[in-house]
C-alpha cells in the first residue's frame, strides 16, 4: 500500500495541484486550506463543507498527521515539555514557556527543527546526543499545532492564541534545515490560515553563515538571533564546532549585510559558562564586535547538563559580566531560566527518553 498523502505542510498552490490532480474543482482546495490551518482540524471527517465521497478519498489517500504526546512534564513555573512521536516513531522534545505567572497567560513555543543536532556543541545536551535527521516543516507546524491542542485541553482554555511566540530554538540547527524551516513559517504566518505574527517568531542559529545569508533575502520579518557564546575563534572552535566552517570574521560579516539588507536589528545569544567565558577580557571583545552592529545582547546563565563538565556561574559573576556589558553600551539581557526542574530549559532538551 502507498503511504498517504502528507496534507499538512502544504501551501495553497501545492494544494491546489494535489486537488486538480484527484479531479475534484480549485474552490476545494482552499476549503481543505481553511480547515487544516484556520480552523485547524485534523479529521476529513469534520470538514463539513466537503461531499461525503470526498471526504472519505481524502480519509483513504490523504492524511493530517499532528506529532501525538506520549508524556508531559510541568515544571513549578509552568512551563511544560512535550514529549512527541512523529510518523516514523522518532521522538522529539518541545516546550511551552508562559509569559507570566499570570492565569490564562499566553505562551512561547520553544520548537525543535531536527532530530537530535549534529552541530555538537560542547555544552549542549542536545548536541551531546547525536543527530538522527531533519523534521519536514508539517512536523514543525504540528508542533504548534499539537502543543495548542493539548494546552488548551489541559488547561480547559479557548484562548485561539494561547500559543503567541515561536521560537525555533529547540534541538537542532535550524539552518541545517532551511528550506523545511522557512516553509514551516510560511505558513504559520500566512493570514489566511494559522496567522501568527511575524514579529513574534524568532530562529535562532549556530552561526550557519549561509543561512543568515539567505534569510535576509527572505523578506520576512521574524527575528534573527545567533548563538555567538565566545568573541575569539580559538574558543569559538571548541564550544562551536560549525566555527571551524564560519569563522568569527565570515560570521560577523554574514550578520552585518543582514542587517544592512533587512535593517532589522538581530539578538545575539551568550551562553555564561563559569571560568570560560565570562572574564573581563571576554566582555571587552564582546562590547568591540557587537556595539556596531547596535544589536541585543541575551546572556542565558549555563543550564548544566549533568553528564557535561560545565558549570553555572554564581550570581554575583552572571551580574558583574552584565554590568560591564552595559557599561560598555551594549543593551543586554539577562534570559530569565525555565523549566529547569523539568530539563526542559535551553540546552537540555535530548533525544533520549527519559
Ligand atoms: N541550535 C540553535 C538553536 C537551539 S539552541 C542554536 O544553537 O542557536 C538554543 C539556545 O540555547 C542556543 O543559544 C544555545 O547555545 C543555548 N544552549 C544550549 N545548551 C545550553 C545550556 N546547557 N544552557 C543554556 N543554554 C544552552
Ligand atoms: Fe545544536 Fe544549538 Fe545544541 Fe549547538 S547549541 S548542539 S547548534 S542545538
Amino acid at each position: 500500500m502507498n503511504a498517504k498523502r502528507q496534507l499538512l505542510g502544504l501551501g495553497l498552490p501545492e494544494l491546489q495541484d494535489y486537488i486538480s490532480e484527484l479531479g475534484q474543482p480549485a474552490f476545494r482546495a482552499r476549503q481543505i486550506y481553511k480547515w487544516i490551518y484556520e480552523k485547524q482540524t485534523a479529521s476529513f471527517y469534520e470538514m463539513s463543507d466537503l461531499p461525503r465521497e470526498f471526504r472519505q478519498q481524502l480519509d483513504e489517500i490523504a492524511v493530517v498527521s499532528i506529532p501525538r504526546v506520549l508524556k508531559q512534564k510541568v515544571s513549578n513555573d509552568g512551563t511544560r515539555k512535550f514529549l512527541m512521536e512523529l510518523d516514523d516513531k522518532k521522538k522529539i522534545e518541545t516546550v511551552v514557556i508562559p509569559q507570566s505567572g499570570e492565569k490564562n497567560t499566553r505562551y512561547s513555543l520553544c520548537i525543535s527543527t531536527q532530530v537530535g543536532c549534529p552541530v555538537g556543541c560542547q555544552f549542549c545536551a542536545t548536541g551531546s546526543s547525536g543527530f538522527q535527521r531533519s523534521l519536514e516543516s508539517h512536523e514543525m507546524i504540528g508542533q504548534y499545532l499539537g502543543s495548542k491542542r493539548e494546552l488548551m485541553k489541559r488547561l480547559k482554555q479557548n484562548d485561539e492564541n494561547i500559543i503567541s511566540n515561536l521560537v525555533y530554538m529547540g534541538m537542532g540547527e535550524p539552518f541545517f534545515n532551511y528550506e523545511q524551516v522557512i516553509s514551516s513559517i510560511r505558513i504559520l504566518i500566512d493570514p489566511q490560515g494559522v496567522n501568527l505574527g511575524q514579529r513574534h517568531i524568532t530562529i535562532s542559529t549556530s552561526g550557519e553563515a549561509v543561512g543568515i545569508e539567505r534569510l535576509a533575502r527572505e523578506d520576512l520579518q521574524v527575528t534573527l538571533a545567533i548563538s555567538l557564546h565566545a568573541c575569539n575563534d580559538e574558543l569559538r572552535d571548541r564550544l562551536v564546532p560549525l566555527n571551524r566552517k564560519y569563522p568569527i570574521k565570515r560570521l560577523m560579516q554574514a550578520i552585518s549585510d543582514y542587517i544592512e539588507i533587512t535593517n532589522r536589528r538581530v539578538t545575539f545569544e551568550y551562553i555564561m559558562l563559569d571560568d570560560i567565558n565570562i572574564a573581563k577580557q571576554d566582555a571587552q571583545q564582546l562590547i568591540k564586535l557587537v556595539k556596531p552592529l547596535l544589536a541585543n545582547v541575551n546572556l542565558i546563565p549555563y543550564n548544566e547538563v549533568e553528564t557535561l563538565p560545565f558549570k553555572r556561574p554564581s550570581g554575583y559573576n552572571v551580574r558583574q559580566f552584565y554590568q560591564w556589558l552595559v557599561d560598555g553600551g551594549l543593551n543586554v539581557t539577562i534570559r530569565e531560566e525555565h523549566g529547569s526542574d523539568i530539563e526542559a530549559a535551553c540546552g537540555q532538551l535530548c533525544i533520549k527518553e527519559r
